[in-house]
Formats: structure tokens, sequence, C-alpha cells
């Protein structure tokens, strides 16, 4: 089984990212940054643990208010660092413990914390940042990551309570996970900061303080605490920090804190902290049973669309969904196995889809709901992708209806 190996607490300023890129560990301003990160790679070192569970927020670099979502986890494989308007990083890509996300999503679910999920979505500073001070740039990242992205821009936004409790469910889910990695919770943001408005540059290392304490002792009294507390002690962008209430309910109730700092040279309060669970005895590890799809396995002739199956069918549907789009139909129409290979399918998946083998494409991955694009692209009505899936003829399947009725979603 998984095992939370402990957690790491940092802020995720894009300073951090600056001065890793600029290697200004001898510069006196900057050497207070990299000094605090040495415990943490010692740590790490240490602990060697096989994932990171980075929990930090996107700075609408990929996330934006066409779609905003509260708690979104990462299901990919890869993550390249984004470009937040000067190009990215030289960082290598992240990879992505895919399968430990999708258990972690499916376990949440099953709690009833209605997750969103995302993949091929480059990550920023909110990640990047912290993570690029703890591995050698030069060599392969050596540890793999979930990444959650939290909401906290557009208000409503989640409450600390609410992440509190999220973490908890989060310890449950990494646990029952069935294989023997060792996992890492890595927390970022904060700590106090404004950067907008008249208040821009606000800053209260004193509440700073209290936070950090409060954070191993008494995180209750935190996740009790509203938006407008967190923004009225720690400034308004620095409320992020309940993100770091996560990170702490997914650890024991009592903690050890094995090291902190706390610099404020410029407009954040750049903070960071190691916590390992401070147990009497050791806990027995959660078993997960997903309760709500239990016997669906065995109704015959349906195709549970599952994290799994959208992560093995994704270019596939990401390519018939892509339908909607006039140019793409254009091209697709003029020519097909081109618009296939440059959309990265492969020849399985090429041959099915020329072959408008409707049958095999559910089988295989595709969703039902883009296979009706790919159906009004080809001037295919509903009931002949029916009929095909059933294995009859439309004549035959139409007479199972009222009427011979026939339809499409396109014109
Ligand atoms: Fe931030």
């Amino acid at each position: 089984m998984a095992t939370i190996v402990g957690a790491i607490a940092t802020s995720h300023t894009p300073t951090i990212g600056f001065a890793a890129d600029r290697k200004l560990q001898n510069d006196p301003v900057w050497a207070p940054i990299f000094q605090a990160y040495e415990p943490i790679k010692a740590w790490l070192a240490e602990r060697r643990p096989d994932v990171l569970f980075v929990i930090y927020n996107d700075h609408i670099t990929s996330f934006f208010f066409d779609h905003y979502s509260a708690f979104t986890l990462g299901v990919d494989e890869r993550y390249e660092p984004a470009d937040e308007g000067g190009e990215p990083r030289a960082l290598k890509p992240l990879v992505g413990r895919a399968d430990l996300a999708r258990h972690v999503g499916v376990s949440l679910m099953s709690e009833e914390f209605d997750m969103s999920f995302f993949r091929d979505k480059p990550l920023d500073h909110g990640c990047f940042s912290p993570l690029s001070m703890l591995a050698d740039p030069e060599q392969p990242w050596p540890w793999s990551i979930v990444p959650l992205q939290v909401g906290v821009l557009q208000f409503p936004i989640p409450t600390a309570h609410r992440c509190f409790s999220l973490g908890k469910a989060i310890r449950r889910a990494i646990e029952s996970f069935p294989e023997d990695i060792k996992v890492a919770i890595v927390a970022t943001g904060g700590l106090s900061h404004q950067v907008h408005g008249e208040r821009a540059g606000f800053n209260n290392p004193e509440w700073d303080q209290t936070f950090l304490d409060l954070f191993e002792t008494d995180p209750d009294r935190l996740a009790a605490m509203t938006h407008a507390q967190y923004a009225r002690l720690g400034g308004f962008e620095g409320s992020e920090v309940i993100m770091w209430l996560i990170m702490r309910g997914a650890l024991a109730p009592k903690v050890k804190r094995l090291h902190r700092t706390y610099y404020l040279p410029s407009m954040t309060a750049i903070a960071t902290a190691i916590y390992e669970d401070d147990l009497a005895e050791p806990e027995t590890a959660p078993i997960f049973v997903d309760k709500q799809t239990e016997g669906l396995a065995d109704l015959e002739g349906t195709y549970p669309f599952t994290l799994d199956r959208a992560n093995k069918a994704y270019a596939l549907n990401r390519f018939l969904r892509s339908l909607v789009d006039p140019k793409v139909r254009a091209r697709f129409a003029a020519e097909p196995e081109a618009a296939m290979v440059d959309a990265g399918l492969s020849e399985h998946e090429r041959r099915m889809v020329a072959a408008r083998d409707w049958r095999a494409l559910i089988q295989y991955g595709a969703i039902f709901f883009v296979l009706e694009k790919l159906a009004a692209v080809s001037g295919v009505p509903n009931i002949a992708v029916y009929a095909a899936m059933r294995g009859q003829s439309v004549e035959d399947f139409q007479k199972t209806r009222s009427a011979a009725m026939t339809y499409g979603v396109g014109r």
C-alpha cells in the first residue's frame, strides 16, 4: 500500500523560480531563499518519495473563467512548464503519476468530493517555482507528481474547512492505493501578501508566525476562519494559504515539525516547512472499494466511461470532439488520414474512424457523444449508429421503436 512519508509546505512565488534559473545562491539578497530549501532537499534525499502530491493554484495561465472549478486533479502523464508571458522556463516536463491520480480521483468522488480532472495543460509557477528549487535541473526529475489545482481566484472559492476535510479524504485515498509507493504531500502558496489595489504590498509577519504555529498545533482553528478573516490578516492573495490546510488534513492530527523558515524579501512572505506524522502506533491502511460502480462490469454491452477509458482513448476523443470546429471538419473531409495523423491517432484508431466502425470505437474507448459528431460530419443519422452498435440493420432496429424516426446532431 502507498504510504505518506511526510509533507512540505512552501510559498510558490515566481521569485523562487527566477532565483533558481539565474543561480543566485551567492547573492546575499537571494541566498536565504536557497538556504530555506536545503533542509527540504536533504529530507527528500533521505525519505526518497516516489511521488509528490502537489497542491497549488494556477494564476490564470492554464485555467480561465470560461470553466473555473474548485478542486481539479491532474490525471496526465506529463506536465510542461507554462508560458506565463515570457516563454516557458527551460525545465524538463514533470512526469505525472496518472494511475495514482485516477485512484485518488475515484476515491474522493466516492467520498462526495465533486472533483474535476485535467490533462493537456501546462503548469505555472504555482507548481514549478518551488519544485525547481528541490531538484537538479540538469537531471531527470527524481519523482513523479500528482498535481491538485485549487481554484482560489474567482469567488466563491472553497472554504478553509472544506480544504481541511479534503485533505483527510486525500490521506485515505493515497493510503488505499494498492502499490507500495512513498508519497510526500507538497502544499504551496502564501504566506501573507496582497498584489492588487491600493493595499498592494500588504504583509503581516506577526500573523504569519501565528499561522505557522496554529498550523502545527491547532489546524481546526485555521479551518474555522473565513476568507475575509484570512484576507484581513494576511492580505487578499495571501488567502491562498487555505491550500496548506489540504496538506495538513492529509497528515495525522499530531505532527512533528522538522524545519521552518520565513523570509520577506519582496511582496510575498516566503515560508518553508517540513512535517511528519507523530503517531503513537502505525495505522493500518484503509481498503477502498468503489461501491458506486460495483456490478457495472456485469452489464453486458455497456462500457462505463471512466478515467481509465478517458486516458486510453484521449487522443481519439479529443480529435472527434474537435469536429465541432468547422476548420477541422473541412480538413477531415479533404484529407482524413493526414488530419488524424496530425491529431496523434494510432493506426488502429485511424482505421476504426475511417471504417466508421461504431461498435469497435465504443468498445475501444470513444464516448458516444463524439461518435454523434462523427456521424453528423459523415451524414449518418444517429439511428444508424445505434443499430450498428447493436449489430442490427437500421430497419430491424426501427421495428423495436414505436415510429421510424431519423435524426442527427448535425443540421
Ligand atoms: Fe499564488
